[in-house]
């Protein structure tokens, strides 16, 4: 939308206020907001100051000012605000040079699109992520289920699936693993996810369906499709909504990979495919109906698949996730069939819709950072010709030991992953899409992260040890 549009969109919409957004670098949503009468073409043409240094892992106080630069392609109406309020989506400047600060995820984002483009390869990347969740009543409710579930951990002295039983009747809430997908009572997020849905295809997103997960209150809702910045940018109000109107109904959502011991996890499968000129660059005559590029794409996306980890899993929660048995991956592989390996080729027979699907990643992640790391690993696998192998099409939770010792893993904790990434980062660094100094600022983010769990007492450990 050009500057004008924006311009008379405010004026249509009778707009009280705009509220300026932009993503920190762990992936949160920021918010400012200015009333509607400061906001002409001269503001829009200079951006918006603001002190960086309140923002974790951007400047120091000695040289906190920033700029937001107003993205008005990504204008949307607030659906929730009381006031009339037009939202958009900001990159963030140096404001002496106006060059794009060089830890804005945003910026990131939109340098890998236009490596992309500089390479040859192809002009679009298309991220198709499904981001899942849970509902609570409200947060107790998370933690008295943990309880029973540590304390059946207890009885049967590993962890297990088969717990309904010593769950006692759970009435007609789904038991664990029992959501996907009986209808209502037992759905009790029917109008919840359809007020989601449509909330989004009123603010303008392009959605598709909704539905239960397979854990219990554990729920996704279709995004279709769209190119990585743009994608980002949905992805964060796709949260948004999905936060606000469980609040509305007095609900809390978690995205956090693993709020229940026992139970699926919550992952964020990304569908991705590069096309150029038009036409989808994946499809072909290879395995699965793969094209070389493709195949060398999983390779990239397989090889740095534990430095990836750093940005696609950034949570310490995140590898409560990657075990085996709750259709998260753990082993670097690929397959056209089973949901166990890290990369799977969905089913289709359009050449159109052919598209790989990486399925580590979830939603604890900044998706600008995640997206355009993801294509980063796969232009790697592309330009390295680097083939990823056999693809590996038996059930890999069931593989005998000696078969399962020739396959790599993903990590197994984010120290892992940020080690990995201290050792692995020269693809990222390519046509300067992230930088050193990004990278940097970000692992020391998520070094406070790992001490502050490695070094907290765990209630597990309570149970484990409190009595040796
Ligand atoms: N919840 C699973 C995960 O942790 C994915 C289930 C699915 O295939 O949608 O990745
Ligand atoms: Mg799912
Ligand atoms: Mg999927």
């Amino acid at each position: 939308m050009s500057k004008e549009s924006f311009l008379k969109l405010m004026k249509d919409e009778g707009a009280e206020y705009v509220d300026i957004r932009f993503t920190d670098p762990r992936g949160k949503l920021q918010h400012v907001t200015v009333i509607a009468d400061l906001v002409d073409e001269d503001f829009i043409e200079e951006g918006f100051m603001f002190d960086g240094s309140s923002i974790a892992g951007w400047k120091g106080i000695e040289a906190s000012d920033m700029k937001l630069m107003l993205d008005t392609d990504s204008a949307y109406v607030d659906p929730f605000y009381a006031e009339k309020t037009i939202c958009v989506h900001c990159n963030v400047v140096e404001p002496d040079t106006g060059e794009p600060y060089n830890r804005d995820p945003r910026g990131t984002a939109l340098l890998a699109e236009a490596y992309l483009k500089s390479t040859g390869i192809g002009d679009a990347f298309y991220c198709g992520p499904e981001a899942e969740f849970f509902v609570f009543d409200d947060v107790r409710y998370a933690v008295t289920m943990n309880k029973v579930s540590f304390e059946v951990d207890a009885v049967d002295g590993a962890w297990n699936t088969d717990t309904e039983y010593e769950m006692g009747n759970t009435g007609h809430r789904p038991g664990i693993k029992g959501g996907y997908f009986p209808v209502n009572p037992i759905d009790p997020g029917q109008d919840l996810r359809s007020e989601m849905l449509s909330t989004m295809k009123r603010m303008g997103m392009k959605v598709d369906k909704h539905h239960h997960e397979v854990a219990s209150n554990q729920h996704e809702l279709g995004l279709i499709f769209s190119t990585l910045t743009k994608q980002a940018d949905e992805l964060q109000k796709y949260k948004y909504v999905i936060h606000n109107v469980a609040h509305a109904y007095g609900k809390s959502v978690t995205f956090m990979p693993k709020p229940m011991a026992g139970d699926n996890g919550t992952g964020m499968h990304v569908n991705m495919s590069i096309w150029k000129d038009g036409k989808p660059l994946f499809a072909g005559d290879k395995y699965a109906d793969l094209s070389d590029e493709a195949l060398y794409f999983i390779g990239g996306i397989l090889k740095h698949a534990k430095s990836l980890n750093a940005f696609t899993n950034p949570s310490t929660n995140s590898y409560k996730r990657l075990i085996p048995g709750f259709e998260a991956p753990v082993l670097r592989a690929y397959s056209a069939r089973n949901r166990s390996g890290c990369v799977r080729i969905p089913w289709t027979e359009s050449p159109k819709a052919k598209r790989v699907e990486a399925r580590f990643p979830d939603p604890s992640a900044n998706p600008y950072l995640a997206f355009a790391a993801l294509l980063m690993a796969g232009l790697d696998g592309i330009q390295n010709k680097i083939h990823p192998g056999d693809p590996s099409d038996k059930d890999l939770y069931d593989l005998p030991p000696e078969e399962l010792a020739g396959i790599p893993t993903v990590c197994a904790s984010l120290r892992e992953a940020l080690e990995t990434l201290e050792k692995d980062h020269d693809f990222l660094l390519k046509g300067d899409v992230f930088s050193k100094d990004q990278i940097e600022a970000y692992m020391a983010l998520k070094w406070d992260e790992v001490y502050a769990f490695e070094h907290t007492p765990h209630p597990i450990e309570y149970k484990m040890y409190y009595s040796c």
